[in-house]
């Protein structure tokens, strides 16, 4: 019988994220140090089959329904599209999707389609090459744009684009991004800044809030909220772009965070259980795994660790202590 992954505020957990990998192709600086990152150990990762069996226990026994790849960057991720078949071939068969900084896409895109993949977002910042290469240190936009255009040409649907912005460098972009979104029937989602920078460089007041970015859509765009309801546990606030149906998105963790009804739970590239992207703790299941534990004793420790959730992410609290992990780790 399947028992739910409940906290003690009464949220359920239902969406999985897996990270596959702490490594990148890219360098974003809300994310990434240019150089000295410190990776996971080779050994220390789970493999494959580990990777399975965890999605396995989380859909049959724990409630979840929908399961996204993330990193690190997960193309990087030689097994991808065979985690991806192997995660489609469950049952009851969860919804696949994948974070993706796009590169490579161009080349797996119909590949991942096939093995059973149903979403994909794509992290873009910059219409500007010039741009990318100072926001993410590498010259590769070209590669990303290539990875969407493949991605919805291999019916991927919706493909969603995923921007942050970032003062002083793309933060003009708004309108312009939207506008290029909308050309190309993406759907664009701007994330606030958050504090998850392996740098701990983050800064409040150099952050651009969701009110800067709807301020900017608005100078060229007429945005409608979309109606009550629509938005249920997902993160980000929609509007419709005039008058619809296409919409944007922001994702507003900072200055309007969603903790109440988030339904998330997050699983390490080696094997750690994470109750909130801010969580200080974790709760290893890789040496569960490794020492030959049953399902049902590793579907008991991952309810354990969703029990003890945090109402929110603390963030607001002047006391707030950055992870100690960055999101690259972590799994964004
Ligand atoms: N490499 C993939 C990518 O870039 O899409 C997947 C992992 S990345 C950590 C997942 C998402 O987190 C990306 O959309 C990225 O822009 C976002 N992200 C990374 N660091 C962030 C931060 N400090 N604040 C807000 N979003 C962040
Ligand atoms: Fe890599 Fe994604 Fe982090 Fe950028 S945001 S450095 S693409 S993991």
């Amino acid at each position: 019988m399947t028992s739910a992954l409940i906290d003690s505020y009464g949220r359920v957990a239902t969406d999985l994220r897996v990270s596959l990998t702490d490594r990148c192709n890219l360098r974003c600086t809300y994310c990434m140090p240019e150089e000295g990152l410190q990776w996971l150990a080779r050994p220390d990762l789970l493999d494959d089959d580990e990777i399975v069996r965890l999605v396995r226990i989380a859909v049959t026994e724990l409630g979840v329904r929908d399961v996204r790849f993330t990193g690190g960057e997960p193309l990087l991720r030689p097994g991808l599209v065979g985690i991806v078949e192997r995660c489609a071939a469950l049952d009851p068969r969860p919804r696949i999707s994948l974070t993706t900084n796009g590169i490579g896409l161009g080349r797996t895109a119909d590949a991942l389609r096939a093995a059973g993949l149903d979403r994909v977002n794509v992290s873009l910042d910059t219409l500007r090459p010039d741009v990318f290469h100072r926001l993410t240190r590498r010259n590769r936009h070209h590669d990303v744009v290539e990875g969407l255009a493949a991605a919805s040409a291999a019916g991927l649907a919706p493909v969603k684009v995923n921007t942050v912005l970032m003062r002083g460098l793309n933060d003009d972009e708004a309108p312009d991004l939207l506008a290029w979104a909308l050309e190309h029937g993406y759907e664009l989602r701007f994330i606030e800044q958050m504090p998850l920078d392996a740098q701990h460089g983050w800064q409040r007041a150099d952050m651009v809030t969701a009110e800067e970015i709807l301020a900017a859509l608005s100078a060229r765009y007429s945005l409608t909220p979309e109606e009550d309801g629509a938005r249920g546990s997902a993160p980000a606030e929609r509007w419709l772009v005039d008058g619809g149906p296409a919409r944007v998105g922001v994702i507003a963790s900072v200055t309007r965070p969603f903790c109440r009804a988030c339904d998330r739970t997050r699983l390490t590239a080696d094997g750690q259980v994470r109750n909130c992207l801010f969580a200080r703790e974790e709760s290893d299941l890789r040496g569960a795994l490794r020492s030959g534990a049953p399902d049902a004793r590793i579907a008991e420790l991952w309810r354990a660790a969703m029990w003890g959730k945090k109402a929110g992410s603390g963030l607001d609290d002047p006391a707030f202590l950055q992870p100690q992990r960055p999101m690259s780790a972590i799994g964004g």
